[in-house]
């Protein structure tokens, strides 16, 4: 009622108190405005009009963030940035946790120094969240590189989860079923970036040759009726991002977003942040926006949001 309320009042205040996951959170880019520019000065600004390409994203990325924070102390500002905006947000499960190559970048090689550096921020700033730790690996990297890397991965209880992103165009998803098949024998929840540039078909096959619990996005998914029912009849969630669509140029405008035709079609779906620091995005501003734009009802968000904190 709470959460309902809010929205219709357009109190985004009060939809922050209301509890909500964030789980496409990139956390690099995932960081509080405020605390980023308190700490290091710098003022990051966010797009504010649709970008035409991910080249845009790049550059976007290079005059923003650049290698700032590129050392062991940045890399600790940002996750520390991470959990202060996950708290202002009111968002009581986070899905975060560090690309694959940042374990020999940032942290000595020492998984336990990667974990640490994660756990002692949650324990610091928002010990009430429920912290999802995450493995990340980009699409382009080669097979037996991620191998190389991930050998360190395995084994280590602290990980939730496994997510694969970057350019979607990259390598064939089959290249991965290796790792996927590893990551299952670990545990690990499966998920990738899947659908944002490519299509429903590309959805269907990544969640079945890698055997995937959730899917980054999906979207294209939506114009698919048979992979739409796929999703729905295998209860494949879709962790959607849908600012994120709208400055990337996946979707022409948030009110004919996807998500209102995947959530009615019965599929699970979440909503999402992806990168706060460049689309604005918070999970309560998600939330807002879809409503203020006819997009779902305050009824169906409050579904999408309580689903969103059920344990699969
Ligand atoms: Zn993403």
């Amino acid at each position: 009622m709470v959460f309902t309320e809010a929205l219709q009042r357009g109190s985004l205040e009060t939809i922050r108190k209301s509890p909500k996951a964030d789980l496409h959170n990139h956390f690099v880019l995932g960081g509080s405005r405020k605390y980023l520019l308190k700490q290091s000065g710098r003022d990051i600004q966010p797009v504010m009009k649709p970008l035409h390409s991910m080249e845009e994203m790049h550059a976007w990325n290079a005059a923003n963030i650049g290698n700032f924070f590129d050392n062991t102390n940045g890399r600790r500002m940002l996750i520390k940035a991470a959990f202060t905006q996950a708290k202002e947000d009111g968002v009581t499960i986070l899905e975060i946790g560090e690309d694959v190559w940042g374990l020999g970048a940032f942290f000595n090689g020492h998984i336990d120094e990667l974990v640490d550096a994660f756990e002692t921020a949650h324990k610091e700033i928002a010990p009430e969240i429920e912290l999802r730790l995450q493995i990340g690996m980009s699409r382009h990297c080669r097979i037996d590189y991620l191998e190389d890397c991930l050998s360190h991965f395995w084994g280590c209880s602290a990980f939730y989860s496994i997510d694969l992103y970057g350019d979607e165009l990259a390598q064939p998803i089959e290249n991965f079923i290796p790792i996927y098949r590893r990551a299952k024998a670990e545990g690990l929840r499966l998920k990738a970036h899947v659908g944002e540039w490519g299509t429903a078909n590309d959805v269907r096959r990544a969640v079945e040759c890698l055997e995937l619990d959730e899917v980054q996005h999906g979207i294209a998914a939506a114009k698919d009726a048979s992979v739409i029912r796929f999703l729905a009849d295998h209860r494949i969630r879709l962790n959607i991002t849908p600012s994120s669509n709208y400055l990337l140029g996946r979707v022409a405008d948030l009110r004919t977003h996807p998500i209102a035709k995947l959530y009615r079609s019965g599929v699970d779906v979440t909503i999402n942040s992806d990168d706060v620091l460049i689309f604005d995005s918070d999970v309560s501003k998600e939330y807002l926006r879809l409503y203020q734009c006819g997009c779902l009802t305050a009824e169906e968000l409050d579904v999408i949001r309580k689903n969103g904190l059920k344990s699969l």
